[in-house]
């Protein structure tokens, strides 16, 4: 408001100086004296017609620049919006490996692991989808509480995680996937009746070399935790990238869910 009637001000008295300047140049060009009249009315009609509607003119332009200032506000936080996973928060399916991709086009190296809840179906069955949903928030929150900032934690399915961890050696993986399962595993779960009940994800976890897509990458990971499930759950399997082949699996956890 103070700004616009600033500028309606200033555009009022440059178009009354150019009136004034102009009547007063005709005045000269025609050799004849310029008379107050004539003085006053050029520079009384510019300010009585240019201020109202320069004023009206700069509103709508004002008007105009705040809604676009708040489309854009908005096209921020709903693109912001798009890449985040409503539920848990983290970062969704599409917008994870997306990351992953540019993340891998940067570094040389990193780690992958895919995880899966236990057992969930027996939780929705037994006490409900809202008590699933909350499940599926502790858990999201137990991996989060033990990945680092520059990790990508996303929820790439119902009940199944993905973690990439950039720069990360396969024994920072396995250390980290670990450190996810235990954390998940000692994270205080409550079906409706306030009785304790067991939660517990599977991992599979595999390093992820330069050389190799993101879907061989996955697919390593995903035999990992196609083992884990194949061994008890609650486990976490780490498949290394230099015998695929023989499908060498190492567990190096394993407990009963
Ligand atoms: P497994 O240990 O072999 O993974 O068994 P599971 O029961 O976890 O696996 P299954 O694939 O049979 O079932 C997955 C369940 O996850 C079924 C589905 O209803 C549930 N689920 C998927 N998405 C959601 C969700 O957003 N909320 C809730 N509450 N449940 C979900
Ligand atoms: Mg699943
Ligand atoms: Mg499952």
């Amino acid at each position: 408001m103070k700004y616009t009637l600033f500028k309606t001000a200033f555009a009022t008295f440059v178009v009354t100086l150019l009136s004034v300047l102009v009547t007063w140049l005709v005045a000269v060009i025609i050799g004849n004296p310029i008379s107050i009249t004539a003085l006053t009315l050029s520079a009384v009609l510019p300010i009585a017609t240019a201020f109202p509607s320069l004023y009206i003119l700069f509103s709508k332009f004002q008007k105009l620049a705040d809604q676009h200032q708040l489309l854009e506000v908005a096209h921020a936080e709903l693109q912001a919006r798009a890449k985040i996973d409503h539920m848990t928060g983290l970062l969704n399916r599409e917008s994870l490996f997306e990351s992953i991709k540019i993340a891998r086009s940067r570094i040389e190296t990193g780690a992958l692991l895919m995880l899966d809840a236990d057992h969930f179906k027996a939780i929705n069955d037994n006490f409900g989808h809202a008590t699933g949903d909350r499940a599926l928030k502790l858990i999201a929150f137990a991996i989060e509480n033990v990945t680092r900032k520059g990790d990508l934690v996303g929820r790439i399915g119902g009940e199944e995680f993905c973690v990439f961890l950039p720069n990360a050696s396969g024994d920072t993986a396995k250390r980290v996937a670990e450190r996810i399962r235990s954390e998940v595993e000692t994270t205080p779960f409550y079906n409706i009746d306030g009785t304790q009940y067991p939660l517990t994800i599977s991992i599979g976890a595999t390093t992820a070399p330069k050389n190799e897509t993101n879907s061989q990458i996955m697919s390593r990971a995903d035999r990992g935790l196609y083992t884990a499930k194949q061994r008890g759950r609650n486990c976490v399997i780490f498949v290394s990238e230099t015998n695929p082949e023989t499908q060498l699996v190492t567990e190096i956890h394993q407990k009963s869910a």
